[in-house]
């Protein structure tokens, strides 16, 4: 049983509070990975779950038993880190197999378990090779084939791939997940790529200034994300923002007027509102014909364009703002077909799909809701259905 609990777990450093009231609560065979920008506080929740740090409240307790004041050695976890720490003096089998020799396990057992990880980690037949004489990506698997022999109930994972090129990032990616499949152990996984974080967990915790944001699956965080951190954080490239007030049920940002007397139970006039939607759903309005809940189109003038091959960014200027005067965040991000053809300074009409986009209020960031009419939420709410 390797559950992991966190309750009100706080981490203070004299001023910086590092980890703030966490609370989590991981099954047992779950892959969760604490996500967030660097500094946040991921790595010293996890720590506090290895033991290399102490929490100053709050308990943890995993499979089922306290251990809140246990060293690691005693916790059943073991960790992989971004620093890659081999003995360059010894070949892999000694390399894999050196914590079970320091713990006098008999040779047979060492034997079994470094076989059986080697062929986890797919390095039968290298047993005998030097560090120096292997891959960045087969020496991350030489570290976790030495988690792997110590059977732990919970693996902890610090940036692994942080150090690997980003080709080898991805195929490494997939090698996790076979490895988290093959094992059916509870993996918590550190990263600040929000990319690595979506490709591979179960559920993701998204943290920010030391305080959890949200847990969920990562389909969840992406369609109903619970804040405006969230919905900026993840997502790449990060999710279009305009703030602006509600009059006379319509939304004034300054760039578009959003009609929202359709969800007059949740908005009233007065109210300070963060409207936010995805590259992926705003439209050139001569190709929204399906969009059956398009916004009003409103004329702008394309920036610069990033062609990527399956799609192309667009970014787009409020019709009569001079480009050089605008700032970043009054610029709209739009996603379209690679065929289209654009160019930049040209003028084009664009709707917003409302049926995918968000509110938030501005003081909290918290969301209010998604999808701008009846039906429209009724297709966030069959996505989370479907996770
Ligand atoms: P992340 O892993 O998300 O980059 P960390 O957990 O390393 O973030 O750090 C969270 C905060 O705690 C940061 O402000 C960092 O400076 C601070 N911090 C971490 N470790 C220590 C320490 N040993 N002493 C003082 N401050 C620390």
């Amino acid at each position: 049983m390797g559950n992991v609990k966190l309750e009100n777990v706080e981490k203070r450093y004299s001023d910086v509070v590092a980890v703030d009231d966490m609370n989590l609560d991981i099954k047992d065979g779950e892959f969760v990975t604490l996500v967030g920008p660097s500094g946040c506080g991921k790595s010293t929740t996890l720590e506090t779950i290895s033991g290399l740090t102490m929490p100053t409240d709050g308990t943890i307790s995993i499979a089922g038993h306290e251990v809140t004041n246990l060293p690691p050695k005693d916790r059943g976890i073991a960790m992989v880190f971004q620093n890659i720490a081999l003995f360059p003096h010894m070949d892999v089998y000694d390399n894999i197999s050196f914590g079970l020799r320091l713990r006098k396990y008999d040779d047979a057992e060492i034997d079994r378990r470094v076989e059986h990880a080697a062929e986890v980690v797919q390095l039968e037949g290298m047993l005998d090779r030097m560090p120096d004489e292997m891959s960045g990506g087969q020496r991350q698997r030489v570290a976790i084939a030495r988690a792997i022999v110590r059977e732990p109930s919970v693996f902890l994972m610090d940036e692994p791939l942080a150090n690997l090129d980003a080709k080898l990032r991805v195929h490494m990616r997939t090698e996790l997940q076979r490895l988290h499949k093959e094992l059916d152990t509870t993996i918590i996984y550190v990263t600040h790529d929000q990319a690595e974080a979506m490709t591979m967990s179960d559920r993701i915790a998204v943290i920010n200034d030391g305080e959890l944001q949200q847990c969920a699956p990562p389909l969840e965080c992406y369609n109903r994300p619970a804040n405006r951190f969230v919905a900026g954080f993840i997502g790449s490239p990060s999710m279009n923002f305009f703030e602006g007030t509600v009059e006379a049920g319509t939304l004034k940002t300054g760039v578009f007027d959003i009609d929202v007397s359709t969800v007059s139970e949740t908005v009233s006039d007065g109210d300070r509102l963060t409207f936010g939607v995805r590259p992926e759903d705003v439209y050139l309005a001569e190709t929204a014909d399906d969009i059956t809940h398009a916004t009003a189109p409103v004329r702008m003038q394309t920036d610069v364009l990033e062609p990527m091959g399956d799609e192309i960014f667009v970014y787009l200027t409020p019709e009569g703002d001079s480009v050089e005067g605008m700032e970043a965040d009054t610029q709209l991000l739009m996603s379209v077909d690679p065929d289209t053809t654009l160019s930049q300074d040209e003028y084009v009409d664009v709707v917003i799909d409302r049926t995918r986009a968000h509110l938030f209020e501005v003081g909290s960031g918290d969301a209010i809701i998604h999808g701008l009419d009846g039906e429209e939420s009724e297709w966030f709410r069959n996505q989370q259905e479907e996770h």
